[in-house]
């Protein structure tokens, strides 16, 4: 039984990246529902979310101090007669209008009063009854953002497809949303196949392996704001993995992770070329996971505006399967959660020993980034391959290493993968 289609399409890193997000870039947002604001950090928003009035809604203090008009202060020490007091939460109206030779006592986020043009920190002055000695000359506007200088009234905080992270869930408080429309989490159906796979509540015998791949996935899964569904496993056996890959087809996005390989008993491509699917790469030069597999299937899917079911094929080895998530699946489930595009980017550490490798692929090992303040470093985790769940688990990124260079020397700086 042959193991691959025949037309097998091996792509660089970044043209199976890009060929990914071309696809994601067509998918239909999901249906939406509403959530309380507290429970929304990690959803994505779906509903624009704009500004009610003015940010700031009055021209507002930074600073505790006195409001002043700036050209009182040409010659300093000045000593100016402070007519009144606005803390926060009062308004500017109360005091009189000012006149020249004037300021009032201010307190931070308080409204400025009318006829001042700036703020003249509590540090530069001295009190003396009702009158103070200012010893700073202040700048026209110092210490004031004036009304609606961080956001007019009507204009557009949040859109659609933006994933709320904290500073997301303040504009939207800021506006006085306790409920947010969200998308819908895709379900994500995982399918683990191979025969000596067994579920975690087995006892495994010799030869056996527990079923890691299903969990890992689930987590990332999770994280990248998903549902999974988790089916049993599939055995090596062509009928059985069919039954299983339609039952996930039921789904916004199938995983199958294990028998994409070029052995005689990795039958996942031979079943979905069966099964009239289209393929968009079936290898990329990577390691770990060049076997990762991408493409789409129609036959069994419920009809759907787009193409059918994308599905990934994903190489059974634990570390390749969480690495091809991270670097193919994350960006197609984003789209399928309704999420805006993102690139993918790498930040840069300097490497603290030497690194040689064989060229030709471009390698994602596990790596500790440690060091404190300006002072980051990383260093590959010795590990086993990419069966080596252990040492995974001890990394906290991946060291990314273009194809072209097999001798890093410690010192040189890196691409990271933060994860
Ligand atoms: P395969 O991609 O099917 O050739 O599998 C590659 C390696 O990954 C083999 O050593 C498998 O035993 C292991 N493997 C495959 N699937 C899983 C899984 N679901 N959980 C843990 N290890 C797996
Ligand atoms: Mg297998």
């Amino acid at each position: 039984m042959p193991a691959a289609p025949a037309d097998a399409k091996i792509l660089t890193f970044e043209n199976a990246r890009r060929t990914v997000e071309e696809h994601a870039a067509r998918v239909q947002p999901p249906a939406t529902e509403l959530v309380d604001l507290v429970d929304a950090p990690g959803r994505v928003v779906a509903e624009p979310v704009t500004a009610d009035r003015d940010f700031p809604p009055f021209p507002r203090t930074t600073r505790d101090g006195y409001a002043v008009r700036s050209t009182d202060l040409s010659q300093i020490p000045a000593t100016l007669k402070v007519i009144g007091e606005i803390k926060a939460g009062e308004q500017a109206d109360r005091i009189s209008p000012i006149v020249p030779g004037q300021a009032v006592s201010i307190m931070t986020g308080a409204p400025v009063p009318a006829g001042t043009d700036a703020v003249v920190m509590v540090e530069y002055t001295s009190r003396r009854g009702d009158l103070v000695v200012i010893t700073r000359q202040p700048t026209p506007g110092e210490n004031i953002v004036p009304r609606g200088a961080e956001a007019r009234q009507g204009s557009l905080l949040l859109d659609r497809g933006q994933r709320l992270n904290a500073p997301a869930v303040a504009l939207a408080a800021s506006v006085g949303k306790s409920r947010l429309r969200v998308y819908r989490r895709p379900r994500v159906a995982v399918l683990a196949t191979g025969d000596e796979i067994v579920d975690i509540s087995s006892s495994p015998g010799p030869a056996q392996i527990r079923n890691s791949n299903t969990y890992s996935l689930a987590a990332q899964i999770r994280e990248a704001g998903g549902e999974p569904l988790l089916l049993p496993i599939a055995p090596d056996e062509p009928h059985a993995l069919r039954r299983l890959i339609e039952q996930g087809l039921d789904s916004d996005l199938l995983l199958i992770t294990g028998g994409v390989s070029m052995g005689r008993y990795d039958l996942v491509e031979h079943v979905l070329s069966e099964m009239q699917a289209e393929f968009f790469f079936t290898g990329a030069q990577i390691q770990p996971g060049r076997p990762v597999v991408f493409g789409s299937c129609g036959a069994g899917a419920p009809a759907r505006e787009r193409s059918g079911l994308y599905f990934f094929g994903l190489p059974g080895n634990p570390v390749s399967t969480m690495v091809t998530f991270d670097l193919f699946v994350a960006p197609m489930l984003a789209a399928l959660a309704g999420a805006s595009p993102r690139k993918l980017m790498f930040l840069h550490a300097r490497l603290k020993s030497d690194i040689r490798v064989k060229s030709g692929l471009k390698r994602f090992l596990p790596a500790i980034l440690t060091g404190e303040f300006e002072n980051s470093s990383v260093e590959l985790v010795p590990w086993q391959g990419s069966g080596d769940i252990a040492a995974t688990a001890r990394a906290n990124c991946y060291v990314v290493i273009p194809p072209g260079r097999a001798q890093i020397p410690a010192g040189d700086w890196i691409a990271v993968m933060p994860r």
